[in-house]
């Protein structure tokens, strides 16, 4: 019997021009062309409906400057943000938080 299919997420790529020196890498290591070169040599996002999030490119990136966001991850990011927006009055960090489980 066939697997119902998952709706298609199509990711966003964000490029940290500040930190990457065109190397090329992740565009070289993208499986489905999503990356292209620009006049000067930085990656741009060519065509993201090829993108099939993969996250090869984050990954390959020796500078950290590329990044693969999903729609799932980003949601997350907002309830985090709607946190840190309430008012703060006793939301002050005790230490217990500040300490890794197990210590
Ligand atoms: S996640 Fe994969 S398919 Fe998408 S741009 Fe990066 S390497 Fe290419
Ligand atoms: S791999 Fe990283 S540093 Fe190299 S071109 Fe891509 S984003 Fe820039």
């Amino acid at each position: 019997m066939a697997e119902p299919k998952k709706p298609k997420v199509t990711p966003r790529i964000d490029i940290f021009k500040a930190w990457c020196k065109a190397c090329g890498i992740c565009i070289a290591f993208c499986p489905t062309g999503v990356l292209a070169k620009d006049e000067a040599g930085y990656p741009y996002v060519k065509d993201i409906e090829q993108c099939i999030n993969c996250g090869w490119c984050e990954v390959r990136c020796p500078d950290f400057a590329i990044t693969v966001e999903t729609k799932v991850k980003e949601k997350k990011r907002v309830e985090v943000k709607g946190e840190e927006a309430q008012p703060k009055g006793e939301e002050e960090i005790s230490p217990e938080r500040i300490v890794a489980p197990g210590q």
